[in-house]
Parts: C-alpha cells; structure tokens; sequence
C-alpha cells in the first residue's frame, strides 16, 4: 500500500517505456503488413485478424500511452492523484491499481454510467 501519490511515479515511468516498446513494434507491424495480398485466400483471412488484433492492441496501448504521459505531467505539476472531474484526491488503492486514472471512483462510476 502506498502513502503517496508520488509513490506511483516509477510504476508511471515504467509503464511509459513498456507502452513506447509496445508501440512502436506495433507500429512496425503495421508498417509492414499491407505491402502486398498472397493468393491463399485463407492467408488473407488470417493476416486481416491478426492486422484488426494489432490495431486495437495498437489503439488501446496509444490511449493508454497518453493517460500516463497525462499523469506524468500532473506529477511535475503537483495534480497527480487529484480527479479531473472533482478535484477531490484520488483513494490511493484506486491509484495503486491504476496509475494512470484521472477520476477517483465515483466519478468514473459516473461516467461509465453516462456513457451506458
Ligand atoms: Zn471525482
């Protein structure tokens, strides 16, 4: 259990690195496929799955990517582990299991609610 916010910054660098690595192999994967189709009409099927797996991987680990960068800046600015939505801190559990999270609980509620 950690005491503090600034606690998570190694945790929200290291995720850094690992996301950016992710990223980029994604990216050279996509670079690559689409160059050209075979004639097995199988292979194509295959390979379109594995490009649709590859670019939601690549969507969700992008995504993921800009809310820990957001929680690195917050960190400089001295806002990490406040809710965006609120302003209220964020229970440092919550924090501790996602790093990267801009709303405490309730309000995350609320918003997946809203978004039903
Ligand atoms: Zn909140």
């Amino acid at each position: 259990m950690i005491r503090s916010p600034e606690e998570m910054k190694p945790v929200l660098h290291t995720m850094r690195e690992d996301l950016l690595g992710k990223v980029d192999v994604l990216k050279a994967t996509q670079a690559l496929d689409g160059t050209g189709y075979t004639n097995h009409q199988a292979d194509d099927a295959t390979q379109a799955f594995d490009q649709a797996q590859d670019l939601s991987l690549y969507n969700s680990s992008q995504k993921q990517l800009r809310l820990v960068e957001d929680a690195l800046a917050k960190l400089e600015q001295g806002t990490y582990g406040l809710c965006d939505r609120c302003g209220k801190a964020i229970d440092l559990a919550r924090l501790e299991a996602i790093p990267y999270t801009p709303l405490c609980l309730s309000c995350a509620e609320a918003r997946d609610y809203h978004q039903r």
